[in-house]
């Protein structure tokens, strides 16, 4: 039944708001989806039609809390305040807007989640990025982030044993060969398109170790677009290869046997009017300023927490292990491939706006507003305790005496563990959201380990 609710009576729209409206209209586009990222990783959403647009600009859309206790196996979890009564409003932010080069006809934007009198709620993933990014502006910084993902292109195919199906890559090429160019070129050019049509602009692109792997990375912006450049890039990879009859994977490890796809996430702090990079010091060690390395401090200081956020599911800890250039160990070294965040040599001239952290235990499998806010809280702590993140460690650290140097966690659940017991992330996200994502994930955890590996590999190329 059609609501009484009338256009004219909706609150008058913004610029941007209205912008998209027009845009809509000229373009074609008969279908918006208003789309938020879960306590699973998972990004869902809801889409209006092209008539009712103008009000949800406004109004969102209705939302039942409980879709926020939801895991990545559809089975809903007991947490309180999520339960089956209560709405949200899935309200999205106009600037994001961008028609879907993979689903003609279809636009999308991403959303934050609000309670019915417009306020922000606090499960809400999108919230959590923006309140760092304040406590953030507070200590006089803005970050400057990109994720830098690998992922899995191949096909679907029924096993002919009659079990799950498997993913199947689309090559078997070596990695940075040639012959993987080749045999990714009309999938890869469709992408890079997709996403440049989208306003992300593609930096540089590789077929890499793993049979089927992909690199292509994504400039860098500041940290909100960052998590929602994420989000449209894990969308697009996705979206593309559907419509070519292919399956892409952004899995952490979608094939046990092969290298496991990472989605490092390379940040730099700035000042508010992102001038002047506040990481980089001609004089530091590596190029660094003090303040870098206090951000280092705190990275290593709540590391073994923050793989809870960065590296959301049970397959990301596959992906985990020594020797695979996707971190195993809570240490910073200088362009080590092994350290869970690398100093990265800048390729620019200009050293000191070039520099950067690189956090390789981040996958995306993660919720990346979860995982960014989460990488500036910790960093913030080294920054106002002015935590000193002792010295680099410039060997592979699997070749040093075991314990010298930490692991980190090695499942799920550890990676849970610790970050129940961090009180400066449990504190950041907050009663509600703290409790919701630590059920969402044990959940998982349980879940997982009741099955074999295939269910395991299965579920996570299916869903990421
Ligand atoms: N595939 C590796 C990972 O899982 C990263 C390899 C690289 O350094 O690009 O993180
Ligand atoms: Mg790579």
């Amino acid at each position: 039944m059609r609501d009484r609710h009338s256009a004219t009576e909706a609150h008058p729209l913004g610029p941007a708001e209205r912008r998209v409206v027009e845009r809509a209209e000229t373009e074609g586009i008969e279908l918006v989806r208003f789309l938020y990222v879960d306590h699973g990783g998972v990004i869902r959403g809801k889409a209006t039609s092209r008539f009712r647009l103008s009000e949800r600009l406004d109004s969102g859309i209705g939302h039942t809390v409980a879709m926020m206790a939801m895991n990545m196996l559809d089975q809903l979890q007991e947490v309180e305040h999520l339960g089956p009564v209560g709405e949200v409003r899935i309200v999205p932010d106009a600037t994001t807007f961008v028609p879907l080069p993979y689903a003609p006809g279809a636009a999308a934007m991403l959303a934050d989640l609000r309670q019915i009198d417009g306020s922000p709620w606090p499960a809400c993933p999108r919230t959590f990025l923006r309140e760092a990014i304040a406590a953030l502006a507070e200590e006089g910084h803005a970050a400057v982030a990109a994720f830098e993902p690998e992922f899995t292109l191949g096909r679907r195919m029924p096993d002919p044993a009659g079990g799950l199906d498997r993913l199947v890559p689309a090559d078997d090429s070596l990695c940075y060969a040639t012959t993987g160019f080749d045999q990714a070129h009309d999938y890869t050019m469709h992408l890079i398109r997709a996403l440049e049509t989208q306003g992300l602009r593609v930096e540089h692109y590789h077929p890499e170790l793993g049979h089927g792997q992909q690199e292509l990375s994504i400039r860098h912006a500041p940290a909100m677009r960052a998590a929602d450049n994420h989000v449209i890039y894990r969308e697009t990879v996705r979206g593309v290869a559907s419509r070519m009859s292919m399956w892409a994977s952004l899995a952490p490890k979608p094939l046990a046997d092969q290298a496991g796809n990472g989605a490092h996430l390379h940040l730099s702090l700035w000042d508010p009017e992102l001038r002047t990079n506040s990481f980089g010091d001609a004089e530091g060690r590596y190029g660094l300023s003090t303040t870098a390395y206090r951000f280092i401090g705190g990275l290593i200081a709540h590391l073994p927490a923050l793989t809870a956020l960065t590296c959301g599911s049970v397959n990301s800890f596959r992906r985990l292990a020594p020797r695979m250039w996707s971190s195993a160990y809570a240490c910073y070294g200088m362009d080590n491939r092994e350290a869970a965040v690398r100093i990265c040599s800048p390729l620019s001239r200009n050293a000191e706006a070039a520099a950067n952290l690189e956090i390789k235990p981040s996958d995306s499998s993660a919720n990346p507003y979860l995982s960014l806010g989460a990488v500036i809280h910790a960093g913030l702590d080294g920054i106002r305790r002015e935590l000193d993140p002792g010295e680099a460690v410039n060997v592979d650290p699997a070749t040093l005496p075991e314990g010298t140097v930490p692991r980190l966690p090695a499942t799920l659940d550890e990676a849970l563990d610790a970050l129940e017991a961090d009180d400066v992330l449990m504190r950041a996200l907050g009663p509600l959201r703290s409790s919701a994502y630590l059920a969402v994930k044990r959940s998982e955890a349980r879940a997982f380990a009741a099955e074999d590996d295939s269910y395991e590999l299965f579920h996570h190329f299916r869903v990421f």
